[in-house]
This record gives structure tokens, C-alpha cells and sequence, in this order.
């Protein structure tokens, strides 16, 4: 079952067609990776998804829902959550405050709060609490837990903005660029988080990256884009040898 579905879709800025008749879908359990040459329009299709951005044309189905029009704050209530190709954090916030925060834009306040404008309710905070300490654990972020964002090493950065995405119990998440900017030894490290959350967690994860070696590793189906268009789909290995792709690659 496809649980994202993404039709012809399209965004023109001006005269730049960034995004130009992209179709793909993702099914559910898998890791689905965006692959393609710099300003491809890789994380504009992101942006499109996670409806930051409205297409010019094209349809966004998620879960049998058509969200081409879902405001961008519905988009994490519904399930999807993502990361930014530049670390998106609150820099003079611990590791848990910046969970938390994930955590509160997923789980709503009930009627009674909301009628009242109440704060949430302790229990509602307790499960937020208690989810991410489960994140914290998942991702090996223990000894980060109560320092600044701003004092921590990039690799880790990289980790905490996923364990913020988690925070919103997402089904799908977007991982635009998780390797860059990292070591070997670190893409390494983010290899096994994304089997992990793949496996474990029983997510489904969009991806943009460029390193091949993390691709190959742990990507079940590939999408080469160029130009905003769609060049070819399959395996890793099968879009790595396809003589377009190639091309591609070598033209920029
Ligand atoms: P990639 O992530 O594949 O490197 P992007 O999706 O960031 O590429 O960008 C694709 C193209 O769309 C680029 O030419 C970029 O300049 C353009 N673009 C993206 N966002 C905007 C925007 N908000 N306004 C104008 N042009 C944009
Ligand atoms: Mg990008």
C-alpha cells in the first residue's frame, strides 16, 4: 500500500521550473530516496510535501488523503515530520526542550483546554515527557539530554533534529540531506538510525542525499530527479548504472 502518493507535480518560481512533472509513491515500511544533482529540486519537492510551498500543479495524496491543500500546520497532526537540509533547532535550548517542543506541536489539547485556554494537562505533558526519553534512548542522546543546542558538535545537531522529527510520532518522515556534513564514521552511525527507524520504529522515511554509500545501504527504491524532472526510478544500483543518470551527474 502506498502511504504517500505524489501526482505530476509542479512549482514554477517565476520562470524557473523547480519542480516540473515529478510522480512517484511511496509504500509503507519503506526507505524511498530522492537522489539527484544540485538544484535538481530535490528539497523543493519536500517543501511541496510538507506543503511549505504550494504547488502550481499536481496532487499530494497521504494515506488516501488528499492534503494538496492541507495547511502546513496540519502536516505533522496527520503524521509527517522532516528534517532541514540546514539544522533547524532552537540553538539556546537544551536537547529535551527542543523534544518537547516537537512533541507539543504533535499531540493536541483537548476540547475541555482548549474552550478553557488551559495550559495541557499533566498527563498529556507526562506522555509527551515520557516519549521523548524514549527518543533520547532510541538515539543514543543521553548524555546530550540537558545541554545546549548551540554547544553541540554537528554530527550530533544532525541526530537531535531527527529525534525532533520522532518527537511528532510521525508515520512518514523526511530526511533532506542526513548524511551532509558529516564523517564516515558518523554517515555510518545514521545508516543504522534509519534501519532503525525503519525497522523498529516501523516508519516510513522520504530521504534527499547525495552520499551514495548511505544510499546504497539502506535505500529500498531510488528516484533520480534532474532538472525538476523525474530520469529513473529502481534500486540503487539500477539508477547509479543508468546511463541518464550518469549524464546527468557528469553535465553539472
Ligand atoms: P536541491 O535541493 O535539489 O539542491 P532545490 O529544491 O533547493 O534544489 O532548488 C531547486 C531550484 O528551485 C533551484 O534553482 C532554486 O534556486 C529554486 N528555488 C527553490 N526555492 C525557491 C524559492 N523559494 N524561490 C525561487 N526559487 C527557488
Ligand atoms: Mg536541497
Amino acid at each position: 500500500m502506498s502511504l504517500l502518493s505524489v501526482t505530476d507535480l509542479a512549482i514554477h518560481f517565476g520562470g524557473v521550473k523547480a519542480v516540473d512533472g515529478v510522480s512517484f509513491d511511496v509504500q509503507a515500511g519503506e526507505v524511498f530516496t530522492i537522489v539527484g544533482p544540485n538544484g535538481a529540486g530535490k528539497s523543493t519537492i519536500f517543501n511541496l510535501i510538507s506543503r511549505f510551498y504550494q504547488p502550481t500543479h499536481g496532487k499530494i495524496v497521504f494515506d488516501g488523503e488528499d492534503i494538496t491543500a492541507t495547511p502546513a500546520h496540519h502536516i505533522a497532526e496527520l503524521g509527517i515530520a522532516r528534517t532541514f537540509q540546514n539544522i533547524e533547532l532552537f540553538d539556546h535550548s537544551t536537547v529535551l526542550q527542543n523534544l518537547l517542543v516537537g512533541a507539543h506541536t504533535k499531540r493536541k489539547a483537548t476540547w475541555v483546554e482548549d474552550v478553557l485556554h488551559l495550559p495541557r494537562t499533566r498527563s498529556n505533558e507526562r506522555e509527551a515527557r515520557r516519549a521523548v526519553e524514549e527518543i533520547i534512548d532510541f538515539l543514543d542522546l543521553a548524555a546530550y539530554r540537558d545541554k545546549m543546542i548551540a554547544g553541540l558538535p554537528y554530527g550530533v545537531r544532525k541526530v537531535v533534529e531527527i529525534a525532533r522529527a520522532l518527537a511528532c510520532e510521525p508515520r512518514l518522515i523526511l530526511l533532506d540531506e542526513p548524511a551532509s556534513g558529516l564523517s564516515v564514521e558518523e554517515t555510518n552511525d545514521m545508516a543504522f538510525w534509519i534501519e532503525d527507524m525503519k525497522k523498529d520504529l516501523g516508519l516510513t522515511v522520504l530521504m534527499v542525499e547525495h552520499d551514495m554509500s548511505l544510499v546504497s545501504a539502506v535505500s529500498d527504491r531510488v528516484l533520480a530527479v534532474v532538472e525538476g524532472k523525474p530520469l529513473a526510478l529502481g534500486t540503487s544500483a539500477e539508477v547509479q548504472s543508468d546511463p541518464r543518470v550518469i549524464e546527468a551527474y557528469l553535465g553539472t
